[in-house]
């Protein structure tokens, strides 16, 4: 672990240079808000931004992927035997990405790699990338994130923190990956150690402060699953869900998808696409049946996976950041803070 100090005067000419290795993603204003995209040509990232609309997950995960693809042309040797679909590993870097999304990326890697499944596509993307974080000095109205095990200065899942001063950046790089996407800008002025980590801590202390919005998960690991998923709540908390899907596509930490192969001329595409679970069909199965076939069985299904089943099974907290981009976008209003009281002080009546 070191520490860098980077005039923002030498940025732009540091961020060029890191193009000669890197591919750049980061945080650009769109009319539809701030997103993560390619950094194409010049575009710097946007480091002023209060938050993205849309997380970083789709740099590792990506609304549509192809994935395999083979010849449906019988005249080839190997027709209708399935391949993988070249795609570029080559590095990359997504600079400006917020703690809590980098923090998200930690926990969906303990789903797509595992000891028993390592998802290919996911893990090799993951491996090529590089986070360069940037602290939030002013966290916003719906940032919880210190409530589920994040922060506006967490170190989880970045390469590299930045820390906004002014007219410096104050760079803690983390990993090998963070040294070497430093050395690839050229940012080579090293700061004390001892007052960089104290500086840290203040400011990271002071945007603690400034959260205002909170849950309480504190009590969830001592209920059994059986005792919140037979609760009676859970009609009131569905009631308004119009199933729109919004909350998991905006989540950093949903991960949810579906499976299709699509065909052209001679060659057929096995493509993976965004799915939620707050869709009827995404459970549905061949025959007709749908284990979660109403609303209610659904927002359950997303909350207690996120608050319960994942907890249990990983432990290591929650499925949620705190990002509150679900808060933001919900269109009725369905906030996971107050489910989350709800389901922390939920005592069973014999
Ligand atoms: S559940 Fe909501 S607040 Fe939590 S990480 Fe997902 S979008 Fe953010
Ligand atoms: S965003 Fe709100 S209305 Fe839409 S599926 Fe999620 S909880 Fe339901």
């Amino acid at each position: 672990m070191r520490f860098i100090t980077i005039d923002k005067k030498n940025w732009a000419k540091g961020i060029g240079k890191s193009r000669e290795t890197y591919r750049l993603f980061g945080p650009v204003k769109d009319k539809n808000g701030c997103l993560i995209k390619p950094l194409e040509n010049d575009t710097l990232p946007d480091m002023t931004y209060p938050d993205t609309v849309m997380s970083a997950k789709s740099v590792l995960f990506p609304q549509t992927e192809k994935m395999l693809f083979t010849s449906l042309d019988e005249s080839q040797k190997d027709h209708h035997i399935m391949k993988r679909t070249a795609t570029d590993y080559t590095p990359r870097a997504v600079v400006g990405i917020r703690p809590y999304d980098a923090k998200a990326m930690e926990l969906v890697k303990l789903n797509f790699d595992t000891v028993d499944y390592r998802d290919p596509y996911w893990c090799d993307a993951y491996d090529a990338t590089t986070f360069i974080g940037l602290g939030i000095n002013t966290p916003g109205p719906f940032d919880f994130s210190t409530s589920a095990g994040s922060g506006p200065f967490g170190e989880d899942g970045l390469d590299v923190l930045l820390a906004d001063l002014d007219d410096t950046y104050l760079a803690k790089v983390l990993t090998d990956k963070g040294d070497a996407f430093i050395d690839a800008c050229g940012f080579y002025t090293t700061a004390d150690e001892t007052e960089s980590q104290m500086l840290l801590d203040i400011l990271r202390k002071q945007a603690e402060k400034n959260i205002v919005s909170h849950m309480d998960t504190t009590r969830l690991k001592e209920k059994t699953i059986l005792e919140l998923y037979e609760a009676p709540f859970w009609e009131d908390i569905s009631f308004s869900c119009i199933n729109c899907g919004t909350c998991t596509f905006v989540c950093p930490t949903c991960w949810c998808f579906d499976i299709q192969d699509e065909t052209k001329q001679n060659i057929s595409d096995r493509i993976r696409n965004w799915d939620t679970c707050m869709s009827p069909l995404f459970t549905m199965h061949s025959t007709g049946h749908n284990p979660r076939g109403t609303k209610t069985q659904r927002v359950r299904q997303r909350f207690m996976h996120k608050l319960k089943y994942f907890l249990d099974k990983y432990d290591q907290g929650i499925m949620c950041v705190g990002c509150g981009r679900c808060v933001k976008s919900c269109p009725v209003n369905i906030d996971i803070r107050e489910v989350c009281n709800i389901m922390n002080s939920y005592e069973k009546q014999d």
